[in-house]
């Protein structure tokens, strides 16, 4: 059977349902297609969106994502060493974390917004393949069917599966992702607040770095929802190889640190789940006809502890939503890649997306360093643990940090060097 479509959509997630809704209000029809068996169930992620860029271009729609879930009002980074952890904590009121949410949650939300506005999704949908004319994409075979578009914009997720078989992009290596492992508990909302002291709408967010993983490169995070906490660990899967032990293990020795300990004695699991994150940023495959957004399109940062994907997803989508419409409406006939470009850049200016996938371009490899996750954690563990632990006589601080760092191979010297080749790009 042929259909045809203003614009296709390919991927119900949080991408591609920000650009089926922009689309539809604006009065395009609208087709997305969705491999999973509902909108939110092929999706995972750690637990917290970003919410400055989506409060810029979209702030009535931001005021109902605040609802879906808690305001993230303290922050804890916790460097765990030799049975010992470092928790560096940071709590305000007005503090902009994000929401901690869940992202199928996140996701219904949004899918049922695009059908009000008049998208067209359809679920159990899976596309095979990019339809591709000459120098333009026409349209997608999505099992017999062919569907014709002036647009196809493709939000299938890191895999890129379409774009790889288009011959668009390479396939992807180890050294481009890291693979992340979750479980999700559910808890009774006031035992989360009596447990975590927080208020009705406050959470938190915790990220774990050193022996947790083995001292490797990642981390481990905890998340606090409304009535679910998220646990999980995120590994760069170019150290796959050295990784001595299998993720439920690294769940199981994280559960012995006292603030994960809570979560399982007052929770019940509810979920688990796996899929990968790029660490670098992806390059972008784009030609006439074809528009690529969300981690699809290498619009994610991962910069260390900050992952912006869910809202850097939704504002790629949203802000390529406003420039097919505008062109489709000045133009009347289906734009080319470059003035669909200059359109886009124009609407994402508004945000700091751009800004801040150049700077993810100049930093991503620092974080590969595996220094930072074993030396430097071991370091400042063992150096705060003989400062502060009185066992005998009170220490000097100069003598105690001195001694530290002579156990972990650092010098002064050797620190400034390291922050003038590395550091400071940072
Ligand atoms: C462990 C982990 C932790 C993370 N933590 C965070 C975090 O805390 N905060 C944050 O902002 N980001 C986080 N991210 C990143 C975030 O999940 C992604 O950046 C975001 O989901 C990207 O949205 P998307 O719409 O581009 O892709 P996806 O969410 O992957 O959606 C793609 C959709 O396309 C569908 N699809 C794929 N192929 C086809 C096909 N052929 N036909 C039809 N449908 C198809 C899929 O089923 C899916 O629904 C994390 C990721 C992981 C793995």
């Amino acid at each position: 059977m042929s259909l045809k479509f203003d614009i296709v959509v390919i991927g119900g997630g949080p991408a591609g349902l920000a650009a089926a809704y922009e689309l539809s209000r604006r009065g395009f029809k609208t087709l997305v297609l969705e491999r999973g068996r509902r909108p939110g169930s092929k999706n995972l992620y750690g637990g917290r969106i970003y919410m400055s860029s989506i409060e810029k271009i979209c702030p009535e729609l931001s005021k109902e994502i605040y609802k879906l879930g808690r305001r993230v009002v303290r922050e804890v980074i916790m460097l765990t060493h030799g049975g010992t952890s470092l928790n560096i904590e940071i709590e305000s009121n007005d503090w902009r974390g994000g929401v901690v949410t869940s992202l199928t949650r996140f996701v219904e939300w949004l899918a049922q917004k695009a059908e009000e506005a008049g998208a067209c999704i359809v679920t159990s949908a899976k596309v095979d393949a990019i339809h591709v004319h000459g120098n333009r994409a026409s349209g997608v075979r999505c099992g017999t069917d062919n569907i014709l578009a002036d647009v196809v914009v493709d939000a299938e997720g890191v895999n890129r599966i379409l774009l790889e078989k288009a011959g668009l992009v390479p396939r992807l290596s180890p050294g481009d992702v890291a693979l992340g492992v979750k479980e999700v508990y559910r808890v009774d909302p006031r035992e989360i607040e009596k447990i975590f002291d927080l208020e009705e709408d406050t959470g938190l967010a915790l990220l774990a770095l050193g022996e947790v993983l083995d001292y490797l490169t990642g981390g481990c995070f905890m998340y606090v929802d409304k009535s679910h906490i998220h646990v999980g660990a995120v590994l760069y899967l170019s150290n796959y190889a050295r990784f001595r032990r299998t993720f439920p293990e690294v769940l199981d020795r994280l559960y012995r640190l006292p603030m994960f300990r809570k979560v399982v004695k007052i929770g019940e699991r509810v979920e688990y789940g796996a899929r990968l994150l790029p660490v670098r940023p992806l390059p972008r495959a784009e030609m006439d006809g074809l528009v690529t957004i969300g981690d699809a399109g290498g619009y994610l940062v991962h910069i260390g502890p900050i992952i912006r994907g869910v809202d850097y997803a939704f504002v790629s989508g949203i802000c390529a939503g406003r420039a097919i419409a505008e062109l489709l409406e000045k133009e009347r006939r289906p734009p080319s890649l470059a003035s669909f470009r200059s359109a886009f850049n124009k609407y994402v200016r508004e945000t700091s997306l751009m800004r801040d996938i150049e700077l993810f371009k100049r930093v991503y490899t620092y974080y590969e360093a595996e220094d930072i996750y074993s030396r430097y954690v071991k370091f400042l563990v063992d150096f705060f643990r003989e400062y502060l632990e009185v066992k005998n006589g009170v220490k000097s601080l100069n003598e105690t940090l001195y001694m530290s760092m002579r156990k972990h191979g650092l010098s002064i010297w050797g620190l400034a060097m390291e922050y003038l080749r590395k550091f400071r790009k940072m």
